[in-house]
């Protein structure tokens, strides 16, 4: 038997976020292409953004065959398209004069299923290439909603959006992702939540 699962925010039942879920206004358009084996990874990001960001489109697959709908999409687009990727190509994002109205790119997964996406769909390199400024100070509360492991994509989109948008408002994000560890965190034994807060 699996658990009733939230129709609006896809977590379980149990574990409802909406309360706490405010829609995301951006311009900027974000495109999430995601390693099947993320799709059922209960700490993915990506379901979150999904939950407060309704424009957002996931896209799964892993060869350029699972991409051709997503290809035929972007060359009919007019606006610029980024592929949030560090590289020696790349550039900083926030020394790029864009408007808002771009599409950012992102690769779900760890770095060596995103380095093999990229390998995989050599089509990805036509767009230019750029990395986030993570030492920026509006990126700082960012960086504070995060307590372990590296960057996920919900703080990369979200710090790609203030590069672009800096008068936007990311904190739908960042407060859903905040919400999600606190609720990890009370989930979590006492025993195991001290060790784990100690490691901060
Ligand atoms: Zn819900």
């Amino acid at each position: 038997m699996s658990r009733p699962i939230c129709p609006k925010c896809h977590y379980p039942q149990t574990a409802c976020l909406c309360a706490q879920l405010r829609p995301l206004a951006t311009r900027v358009e974000l495109i999430v292409l995601q390693d099947p084996s993320e799709v059922k990874q209960a700490k993915n990001s990506v379901k979150l953004m999904q939950a407060v960001c309704d424009k957002l489109q996931v896209v799964v697959g892993e060869t350029p065959a699972d991409f051709t709908q997503l290809q035929a999409y972007l060359k009919r687009q007019s606006k610029p398209i980024l592929l949030l990727y560090p590289s020696e190509q790349s550039q900083n994002i926030n020394e790029l004069p864009l408007p808002a109205e771009v599409i950012v790119l992102l690769l779900d997964g760890t770095w060596r299923k995103a380095y093999k996406l990229l390998q995989l769909n050599p089509w990805l390199l036509e767009y230019q290439a750029v990395h986030l400024n993570v030492d920026a100070p509006s990126n700082y509360t960012i960086r504070k909603a995060k307590r372990a492991d590296s960057l996920s994509t919900l703080e990369a989109a979200a710090m790609a959006i203030k590069a672009l948008e800096p008068n936007s408002d990311v904190s739908p994000l960042t407060d859903a992702l905040s919400a999600l560890v606190e609720q990890h965190l009370t989930a979590m034994p006492s025993v195991v939540r001290q060790r784990y807060l100690s490691q901060k």
